[in-house]
């Protein structure tokens, strides 16, 4: 069977473009040219993956996401402005699994694919859990809780949590948090880490009272052993 893109998108040049390419691929393409068409192709279940342009007419692609979220995990991959760091920020909040910036290279979008592609055919993990003093991190119910009240996180920051859980007492630079967090190099991007680590807090920290995440100056964040504060 031939992975079928569905690319939403109303330049018509970029849209056209990124459609030879993938049949050039062997991919199969539908392409929509507004958000409202768009999103109720992708709620079909027809799709593999979805390319997804954020500047839409009908309904914006944030909203696509919203909605789409609801009722389909369909691999999502962003098409976002440049500088547009907010709308990344959402975008992943929302559940989607990548973003490209605009203008990209058509091979770094193929390689996107390939991997949003494999993560979505990805075995579910094992059950385990990770635990910070009365703190729980439930990987394969993908829940977090404390004191018994559950932790409401994005997919994002759930990762991010996970991550520095796993490698507790170890400082993880910016960097390297995004690309584990993100997959791969996100170089520049590293203000989004900043980002998530500030929701952590607040959701966290600033509500539970404790003091669970450190900033390393210069170097990155960790979580230390609870008896170490
Ligand atoms: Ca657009």
């Amino acid at each position: 069977m031939p992975v079928h893109v569905l690319i939403i998108e109303d330049e018509e040049k970029i849209a056209r473009f990124v459609e030879l390419e993938l049949l050039h691929e062997g991919y199969e393409v539908t392409k929509a040219g507004d958000g409202r068409s768009g999103l109720a192709l992708a709620e079909s279940g027809k799709f593999n993956i979805v390319l997804l342009d954020i500047m839409l007419p009908e309904l914006n692609g944030l909203e696509v996401l919203r909605r789409l979220r609801k009722s389909s995990q369909v691999p999502v991959i962003l098409l976002t402005a440049r500088d547009a760091v907010m709308d990344k920020v959402a975008g992943l909040d929302l559940g989607a699994d990548d973003y490209i910036t605009k203008p990209f290279a058509i091979e770094e979008l193929l390689a996107r694919i390939r991997v949003a592609l494999k993560k979505g055919a990805a075995p579910a993990a094992k059950p385990q859990t990770l635990c910070w003093g009365e703190l729980e991190l439930n990987i394969s119910g993908h829940s977090v809780t404390c004191r018994g009240e559950a932790v409401e996180l994005s997919h994002r920051e759930f990762e991010l949590l996970r991550i520095l859980l796993e490698n507790k007492s170890i400082v993880l630079s910016r960097d390297t948090l995004l690309e584990k967090v993100c997959g791969y190099d996100f170089a520049g991007e590293t203000n989004l880490i900043d980002v998530y680590i500030r929701h952590l807090r607040n959701k966290i920290d600033e509500r539970f009272g404790f003091h669970m995440i450190s900033t390393v100056r210069s170097v990155g964040y960790v979580i230390k052993e609870e008896s170490g504060g």
